[in-house]
């Protein structure tokens, strides 16, 4: 295991996004579990909304004076390619699960469980992946009290899959899901909901000034800013389906033919699908120059398509929330996205962006359209979009929920 290297993070900042009694409220509960050593694992410090999450969560926690620690797996291929079977698997998609992928699983778990040298009072578990080492850490810390966070959504699991992890999640002391309808899949621990947040203060989702918007515009030629432009931003994996948005672009360039689509994505350190993938979709855009298949870029680049395209689009089949969603909605820009997972949870349809069911490319395709033909629309559905994620989905919010559960599950109340 290894502890990825933070950005500093000043409580202090977010009083211009969040109101003063959430702050004071913050600085409660930490100074209530000022003694408590918190430990988040997770399986990559790069790429994915996991990794998102801890790069802000654990820096702040820090400063406000909490123990908080973020350690990584170190894993190979082979256990990267049996873990996303699993997040497959849990999402619903058919493949075997067979013995040595199980030993796989429990061999690295136990090894990186193993490197594990102090003890903590509460340790997150952040996903399927390094769900295998909880007997190892109940054996080491018997005392501490052990969270499940699952970002995926469980609502149409293939049995085999959804047993062996819920075999280890019915183990954990607490469990977090992101929607209420995910819980069901796991009996046993308290479970509760917390919705993901942004963090409007970072290189991705901040202000930017107009000299580096348009340095950042510049680099990004032959893309242009000047004609209609569609984005999706999404790791290159099958249920984000590119193709399906490759889809919709084709239909809405019917009506506006100068449309521009861009393709963003980086590559995830635990996901061995992503450069496969990549290949696939660049391959079937390489004859179309108003196609732009971008990959590894810096946030600063992601912060400014997502903020001048015309209309963001997140095409998934399944999404456990889906943090592009707010990442665009905060930065004014409408989202015409599936109704799947955690989407609905942000998409106000026909106030911020339009909801489709996953397979419809049409009526994505007409609402695409119908918002690139009506500038007043999509600035009044942008303004919308940036209350609804002030009110809902930034990172204070989700730092009261999760510090609440740590003080439930240490016993201790403020
Ligand atoms: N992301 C990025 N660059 C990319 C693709 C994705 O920075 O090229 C980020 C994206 O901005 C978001 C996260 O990765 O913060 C993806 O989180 P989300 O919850 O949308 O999906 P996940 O990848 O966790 O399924």
């Amino acid at each position: 295991m290894h502890p990825p290297s933070l950005p500093d993070r000043s409580i202090e900042a977010y009083a211009a996004v969040t109101d003063d009694d959430r702050l004071e409220r913050l600085r409660e509960l930490t100074a209530t579990l000022e003694d408590a050593r918190i430990l988040h694992l997770n399986s990559t410090a790069t790429g994915g909304g996991v990794a998102e999450l801890l790069r802000s969560i654990v820096p702040l926690c820090r400063d406000l004076g909490l123990d908080d620690n973020w350690l990584v797996m170190d894993a190979g291929d082979d256990f990267f390619e049996v873990t996303k079977a699993i997040h497959n698997g849990l999402q619903g998609s058919e493949s075997p699960l067979t013995e040595a992928m199980k030993a796989t699983y429990r061999e690295v778990n136990e090894r990186n469980a193993a490197e594990l040298e102090k003890t903590y009072d509460v340790v997150v578990i952040h996903d399927p992946q390094p769900l295998g080492a909880i007997e190892s850490i109940r054996e080491t810390m018997p005392e501490a009290a052990i969270v499940w966070r699952c970002h995926i959504d469980l609502t149409d699991p293939v049995e085999e899959y959804l047993t062996f992890v819920t075999d280890y999640a019915e183990q954990v002391d607490y469990a977090i899901v992101s929607r209420s309808a995910y819980g069901a899949a796991i009996d046993g621990p308290e479970t509760s909901v917390v919705h993901p947040s942004i963090d409007p203060l970072t290189a991705k989702n901040r202000s930017l000034d107009e000299e580096t918007a348009t340095a950042e515009c510049d680099r990004l030629d032959p893309l242009s800013f000047d004609a209609p432009l569609v984005t999706q931003v999404s790791r290159f994996d099958p249920w984000k389906d590119q193709f399906g948005t490759l889809e919709i672009y084709r239909r809405a360039r019917e009506s506006i033919p100068e449309l521009q689509l861009a393709l963003v994505g980086g590559m995830a350190g635990d996901d061995p699908e992503g450069l496969e993938l990549y290949e696939r979709v660049a391959e079937e855009a390489v004859d179309d120059p108003n196609v732009h298949v971008l990959t590894d870029l810096p946030d600063t680049a992601v912060n400014v398509l997502q903020r001048r395209s015309d209309v963001v689009v997140q095409k998934s089949l399944r999404e456990g929330f889906g943090l592009v969603v707010s990442e665009a909605l905060w930065k004014r820009t409408p989202v015409v996205g599936s109704n799947v997972g955690g989407i609905p949870l942000q998409i106000e349809d026909g106030h911020n962006g339009y909801l489709v069911e996953p397979e419809d490319v049409e009526s994505a395709a007409d609402h695409v359209a119908g918002l690139l033909e009506d500038d007043e629309r999509r600035r009044r559905f942008g303004e919308h979009a940036r209350e609804h994620v002030r009110d809902r989905f930034l990172l204070p919010r989700q730092l009261e929920e999760l510090l609440e559960i740590f003080l439930e599950v240490c016993d201790l109340e403020s």
